[in-house]
């Protein structure tokens, strides 16, 4: 069967390889659709060590398709089934699992391999995060359920309220879904970015309104923002969904007090984002670090893909066969667009 192996960074092809049968507690799933999402763009220009400590490996982790065979032993899943998966599991047995915080599971097992006709979903994953999804939903639109239960997952700690003002500073696939939750919560939506499609997008996702800030500078963007909020104080609630530590400040900069600044976009290790404390103390700001799922999240975003009531077809750019993997993260890298879904 044809899947993609990953040979170190900007070495990425579609090759030949056998087809593994799953052992026990496993289950093999024909791909129908597997997405390309920021992580696989950052692993195949840098490498991830936390996802691929060896090499060669299999490529790929957001997917739909159907199950073809069953291990041992699996009891809750038969061919002919339609599914949808996270890319990891928590243990259950850690400290941090043991305290509910699975999102920091010290020994999260990642899948791999979704860009390829078959792959074998992991024990632990099929147990806790794999679920059937019905014949209404399209598999592309389903294949982002990781992203969007991250993203279930930050608007659970962001605390929104009836009638707040939120303002997500992003438009991209993540910052597209914030909207969309954010505005099923009830808040006045304000997107931000320096991207005309990507704003349309955002507003086709929800938001009232958008800031569009190419070419400000500082302290233009900084008012720009604020004036989108009620009285100009400043947001409710800010939802970084970048990864950049000047969006992060940004995002801080432009909440109101009281407010919760919400940093959910994963920046390069060791920046540094510099923060006025004395406004934390006198404004009594709260800034929260968000990072990955937990199954509870997970079984929400799928409620919410299943319902409708989060449209995945609306965050994939376009459909393409799995060859031209390549060159999506290339067109993702340069812009052209955002989350490309791949046909085997
Ligand atoms: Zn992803
Ligand atoms: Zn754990």
């Amino acid at each position: 069967m044809r899947a993609a192996i990953f040979r170190g960074p900007g070495e990425l092809a579609i090759e030949e390889i056998e087809r593994t049968a799953p052992g026990p507690g496993e289950i093999a799933v024909s791909v129908k659709a597997a997405a390309t999402c920021g992580t696989d763009l950052k692993s195949y220009r840098r490498g991830h060590p936390k996802l691929f400590p060896e090499l060669p490996a299999r490529f790929g982790h957001e997917f739909a398709g159907i199950v073809t065979e069953v291990g041992a032993g699996v009891t809750k899943f038969q061919p002919g089934q339609r599914v949808v998966a996270a890319n990891t599991a928590p243990c259950g047995s850690c400290w941090a699992c043991t305290i509910g915080r699975e999102s920091l599971c010290e020994n999260l097992i990642f899948l791999n391999g979704a860009f390829a006709e078959e792959l074998v979903i992991p024990a632990p994953i099929v147990e806790r995060n794999t679920y059937v999804i019905p014949d209404s939903l399209p598999f592309e639109a389903a294949a982002p359920l990781e992203p969007l239960a991250t993203v279930v997952h930050g608007i659970h700690e962001a605390g929104i309220s009836l009638g707040d003002t939120v303002v997500v500073h992003g438009a991209g696939p993540i910052g597209l879904m914030f909207v969309r939750l954010a505005t099923l919560r009830g808040a006045t939506v304000v997107s931000v970015d320096q991207s005309a499609w990507r704003l349309e997008q955002a507003l086709a996702a929800g938001a009232s309104t958008t800031v569009d800030i190419t070419g400000l500078d500082d302290a233009e963007r900084l008012d720009a923002i604020r004036a989108q909020t009620p009285a100009g104080r400043g947001a409710d609630i800010g939802i970084e969904a970048v990864g950049l530590p000047q969006v992060w400040e940004q995002t801080l900069d432009t909440v109101r007090p009281g407010a919760t600044a919400v940093w959910f976009g994963g920046t390069p290790k060791g920046a540094i984002v510099r923060v006025d404390s004395s406004r934390v103390h006198y404004e009594e700001l709260t800034m929260k670090g968000v990072f990955h799922h937990a199954p509870r999240y997970v079984a929400t975003a799928v409620e919410l893909l299943s319902t409708g009531q989060v449209d995945g077809m609306s965050l994939i750019t376009e459909t393409r066969p799995l060859e031209a993997l390549v060159d999506s993260l290339e067109d993702m890298a340069a812009g052209r667009g955002s989350k490309y879904a791949l046909v085997p």
